[in-house]
């Protein structure tokens, strides 16, 4: 119980930063402390990882995509409801 709850506020926290961790925003840098334990934790969560490979697939979809503000509005969903779902987790 105790671990599950571990896992699930590192996946929060991890949350959060994994935008920041794969756009490397100068002006919001990671230390080299968080990226650490960022990857170590990508290693082994699948939901994160997921998370992380969902951000990948949206910057492609960016990049390759220029004149289109949006990507694919279902990943979009998908990935902010992931997010909300750590969130209403973590705070029962
Ligand atoms: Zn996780």
């Amino acid at each position: 119980m105790i671990s599950t709850m571990r896992t699930m506020i590192t996946c929060h926290w991890s949350a959060r930063r994994i935008q920041r961790y794969l756009d490397a925003d100068p002006a919001a840098p990671l230390t080299p402390g968080e990226v650490s334990r960022l990857e170590s934790h990508l290693a082994t969560c699948e939901k994160c990882s997921q998370v992380a490979a969902e951000h990948r697939t949206l910057h492609r979809a960016l990049s390759a995509l220029p004149g289109r503000p949006m990507p694919d509005p279902a990943a979009v969903l998908r990935l902010r409801g992931f997010v909300d779902q750590l969130v209403a987790e973590e705070q029962r």
